[in-house]
């Protein structure tokens, strides 16, 4: 089946094709090295990382490039008021980056290049911006010249004249035009600096990608991927420069996630609407904060509130359940293990989410469809257990090859892979935990309350009821016995 993407080149949704048949380069803007990564890249890099596994799953071959900034005017100030030099402090916060994706289950893309080992890269693509009389002198900097490059906008839809008048200009700007931008920036005294032919110096930040992109993925890139606010300025100067540079179309197809709202509000450091991936995964499980993100399609916004990651965590947790019953239900008896296959509607059922799956990722990656189709699946194989309780023989165990069909759409949005004992016990101590029993506490309480109940002491076979109940447990007695199910 086709795929579609949204492009944002084109505003239009459009049928996938590849430049190279079978195998896709992508390449997203990584983070600017210098402080601790907040829920927004989060998002992007969930939602990236999703697109890599999809394209994977549909047997594309992918190279999946993501740099890191670790030298700009952000990076200099911190590590100046720090004490560091900027190599130290880009490459801690690399690695405290590192650590917050790894736990978001994010897979490392194939290559992720810094900027400031890519420096020849850029000076070589400066120069062919010079030879091609697209790039000038502008004092002891390098600028761009906007207006030359006849293609300026086609991405943002923002036009010269529209820009032109907005413009701020600087006093002692060098520049020709205050629409242009700076390429390479001249050393200020006491900052890292790099040998150039225009004396000694630092890149500006588009030129960076464009080099990276360029030098590892070649001159046209089918995917290039960011969050919405990079759509202007930066990847219009990306796709000016490269394409100036080699003449050539610089992306097929550019993809951009929608942003983070916190409690309905845009995301902001100033006004306290702000969360770093390192405080949330105190508080969250790092599989729920996942699940939440792709609650929502990627280009749509995406609330982050209480209520939101604590009804994500609630949905983890009956997932898990229905997983740790599927598994335990196979093993509980010899007849089970023996029985036959499990019946026709839950066949049917799962084959449906299956065929749901690839339909909705298809359609532009839309993991919030998926996520609903998951959870009727779930409910269905919460109902079919329910009825199993009373009828060990209708094979359990075929009920886990069943499940397994569905690994490789699981694994593509990366959740459910963990044992689901290991995952109850690692959202204890968390917050919003307190429905985080797993079904073997729950199975023990259930004999507890039967030995109770056999004993005339109803009271304590009441006080397990409840204790179940406010754990998100519901006990339905039956001629069968006690079941249980999630709330
Ligand atoms: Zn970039």
């Amino acid at each position: 089946m086709p795929l579609f993407i949204h492009n944002s080149l084109t505003g239009k949704k459009e049928e996938f094709v590849p430049l190279v048949p079978g195998s896709v380069s992508m390449y997203v803007c990584g983070i600017t090295a210098y402080d601790y990564s907040h829920i927004g890249h989060a998002r992007a890099y969930v939602a990236f990382d999703v697109i890599y596994r999809y394209l994977r799953y549909k047997g594309y071959d992918v190279t999946y490039v993501r740099n890191f900034t670790d030298i700009d005017d952000k990076i200099i100030k911190r590590a100046n008021e720090s004490g560091h030099d900027t190599r130290a402090l880009s490459e801690e916060f690399i690695g405290k980056f590192h650590e917050d994706m790894d736990a978001l289950g994010i897979l490392r893309p194939t290559a992720e290049p810094r900027a400031t080992d890519t420096i020849p890269q850029m000076i070589t693509l400066i120069n062919t911006l010079f030879d091609k009389g697209y790039a000038y002198k502008a004092g002891d900097d390098v600028a761009f010249s906007v207006k030359k490059f006849s293609g300026y906008g086609k991405l943002s839809g923002k036009k010269i004249d529209e820009l032109e008048s907005g413009a701020r200009v600087d006093v002692d700007d060098k520049k020709q035009d205050p629409l242009d931008f700076i390429l390479w920036k001249a050393a200020k005294p006491g900052e890292p600096a790099w040998e150039s032919p225009w004396g000694k110096g630092r890149p500006g930040w588009h030129i960076e990608c464009s080099a990276m992109s360029g030098s590892i993925l070649g001159d046209t890139i089918d995917i290039h991927g960011g969050g919405k606010d990079l759509v202007f300025p930066h990847h219009e100067n990306e796709i000016a420069q490269s394409e100036a540079a080699t003449g050539k179309p610089f992306v097929r197809y550019f993809i951009h996630n929608g942003f983070v709202n916190i409690d309905s509000e845009k995301m902001s450091k100033s006004t306290g609407k702000f969360f770093t991936v390192r405080d949330i995964r105190k508080q969250y499980h790092p599989e729920v904060v996942r699940l939440f993100l792709l609650s929502v399609q990627y280009r749509n916004p995406v609330d982050f509130s209480e209520k939101n990651l604590r009804d994500s965590g609630e949905a983890l947790n009956r997932l898990y359940t229905t997983k740790a019953r599927i598994f335990e239900a196979a093993h509980n008896t010899a007849a089970a293990r023996q029985g036959g296959p499990v019946p026709r509607e839950v066949q049917d059922a799962v084959s449906a989410f299956s065929a749901g799956f690839q339909e909705a990722m298809d359609d532009d990656f839309n993991t919030a469809l998926v996520l609903g189709r998951l959870f009727d699946l779930s409910h269905l194989l919460n109902r079919f257990l329910d009825v199993q309780k009373d009828t060990p023989e209708t094979g359990r165990a075929s009920l886990i090859a069943e499940w397994e069909t569905i690994a490789g759409a699981l694994d593509v949005l990366g959740i459910l892979g963990r044992d689901p004992e290991a995952y109850f016990s690692e959202v204890k101590g968390l917050r919003f935990t307190d429905t985080a029993l797993n079904s073997q506490d729950i199975e023990r309480l259930i004999a507890e309350r039967n030995a109770a109940r056999k004993a005339k002491d109803f009271k304590r076979a009441d006080a397990i009821r409840d204790e179940l109940a406010e754990s998100g447990v519901v006990l339905e007695d039956g001629p069968g016995g006690t079941t249980w199910k999630p709330k």
